[in-house]
């Protein structure tokens, strides 16, 4: 082939020989004058950004959103808004506790995490492939994340850990209901629900509120691995599914999710049966029926998995005019833990990135910072407000404003019920889906070194069905307790 480029170093400068550093004599040693050996090795040294605490495993696919029902009723965001309206999107999979390298086949929740890239900026629906979470204030979260990550002394993983804190936090239930349930190992990344699981609030153009959840229904249908099989894939291919998703887009078999939302009165929030802010509850959808909004198909695979997937940053408090905040107290903690956490591993300018990039224009008055690769704002003025014809305040878009009461203090929710919908969801399952339940959470709990623990957990379950504590407690070969 003639035309080749030139080889050369970061800064641009051929380089002469890639194969044999610099030495003093054939034999050498190395000469340090041979600086494309040392920035050769010193980048390579800096390969990596530290991965992600969680949600570090991930595979990522762009995509189109199209509205398939008109809701601009109740929000005034222009993504949601006219039939045939389409937004190019981009989503990431993941797992939770694992590493980057970890098994895809593992239990464990899936992060579906979603980032349109709307014609307002950016919009980041974070959630996961369950409706709920294992607890509901994010005070809990680096705790409850130390139990299923690795312990300290041995490197290994801990079910005693795992058990104790979910045995002592009973509003966990629900999700470790739906986790040891068929669901909680997916056949792939296009067989799964997802969900933004927070309530979130839209507000119309007359500044008109509701509470808001969203669900995407996967149209491929919901398929789970059986254990042994999952176990079996886990040694053997590792990123099963990260493969599956990429040769499923590659080959044009494009994944697709129905996108329906729940609305609720904000009025409705005070006399619901449950509080519709916690994140351990479902809304019954017998109560908020599901009303579809849109379709998400998925039909391109990133061109470079660090500098699209690794590096791809999402925020629950991504937000555009029309989307805002609940109290959920779980999501008010996320509004700032996500933002933080590509602050540390991608930097301040993560958003500058191009998976990071919203479409429109970024007109602000930030300044500088580590990797600032654009023009840095040229000589434009640097500060708000100003005489000089800046970027301004765009004032329809202020938040809707409204009511809080009580004390500030550190108090609890105000219900203590997690055994109704965990219980639903188990007198929901087939016979066939229970005995494997109940298989599934003696084997996960037999590790455990303390009988408590293991007590203090069937007495929840208890609590959920009687049978279903009851089987429990039998295949662990213990009594219900008596205060169960
Ligand atoms: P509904 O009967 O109206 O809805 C039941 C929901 O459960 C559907 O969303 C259904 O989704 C889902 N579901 C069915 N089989 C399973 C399964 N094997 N594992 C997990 N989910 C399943 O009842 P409610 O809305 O009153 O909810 C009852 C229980 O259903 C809840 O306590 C909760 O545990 C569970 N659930 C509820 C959801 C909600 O948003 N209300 C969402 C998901 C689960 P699908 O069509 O995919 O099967």
């Amino acid at each position: 082939m003639t035309n080749k480029k030139n080889l050369t170093t970061s800064w641009g400068a051929p380089v002469g020989d890639n194969q044999n550093s610099i030495t003093a004599g054939q034999r050498g040693p190395v000469l340090i004058q041979d600086v494309h050996l040392l920035e050769k090795l010193a980048h390579f040294n800096r390969e990596r950004v530290p991965e992600r605490v969680v949600h570090a495993k991930g595979a990522g696919a762009f995509g189109t959103f199209e509205v398939t029902n008109d809701l601009s009723q109740y929000t005034k965001a222009k993504l949601f808004n006219g039939v045939g309206k389409k937004t190019d999107m981009f989503i990431r999979f993941s797992t939770v506790a694992g590493e980057l390298g970890s098994a895809d086949t593992v239990r464990d929740p899936r992060g579906f995490a979603v980032k349109f890239y709307t014609e307002e900026g950016n919009y980041d629906i974070v959630g996961n492939n369950t409706p709920v979470f294992f607890i509901r204030d994010a005070i809990k979260f680096p705790d409850f994340i130390h139990t299923q990550k690795r312990d300290p002394r041995t490197h290994l993983k801990n079910p005693t850990a795992v058990w104790d804190f979910w045995s002592h936090s009973p509003e966990s239930l629900h999700q470790v209901t739906i986790l040891m349930s068929d669901r909680g190992i997916p056949a792939t990344l296009r067989h799964t629900h997802g969900f933004g699981s927070h309530t979130f609030k839209w507000v119309n153009d007359e500044g008109k509120g509701v509470w808001v959840k969203y669900h995407f229904k996967t149209e491929q249908g919901i398929k789970n691995l059986d254990v042994d099989l999952a176990a079996k894939l886990a040694g053997e291919n590792p990123d099963y599914h990260t493969e599956d998703l990429f040769n499923a887009i590659e080959k044009g078999d494009f994944p697709a999710w129905k996108l329906y939302v729940q609305i609720m009165p904000l009025e409705d929030a005070d006399t619901y049966r449950f509080d519709p802010f916690d994140v351990t509850k479902v809304w019954s959808q017998k109560d908020y029926p599901l009303i579809e909004l849109g379709r998400m198909e998925l039909n391109r695979n990133p061109e470079n998995y660090f500098a699209e997937v690794e590096q791809a940053t999402f925020s629950p408090g991504t937000f555009v005019p029309g989307i805002e905040a609940s109290p959920d107290k779980m999501l008010q903690g996320r509004l700032f833990a996500y933002g933080d956490a590509h602050r540390y591993r991608v930097g301040a300018n993560h958003n500058h990135l191009p998976v990071n990039r919203p479409k429109v224009e970024a007109n602000n008055y930030q300044r500088d910072g580590f990797m600032r690769a654009d023009d840095n704002g040229k000589g434009s003025v640097y500060y708000e407000p100003n005489s000089f014809g800046g970027p301004v305040e765009a004032t329809e878009n202020k938040l809707a404003p409204f009511e809080v009461t009580g004390q500030a203090a550190q108090v609890g929710h105000n219900s203590d019920d997690h055994y109704t919908q965990a219980g639903d969801l188990y007198r929901l399952l087939s016979a066939e889906e229970k005995t494997r339940l109940v298989e599934t959470i003696v084997g996960a709990m037999k590790p455990v070194e303390l009988e408590e623990i293991k007590l203090r957990q069937i007495g929840h379950f208890y609590k959920a069905d009687p049978e279903y504590g009851t089987r429990i407690a039998e295949g662990l070969g213990l009594a219900v307790p008596q205060e169960a």
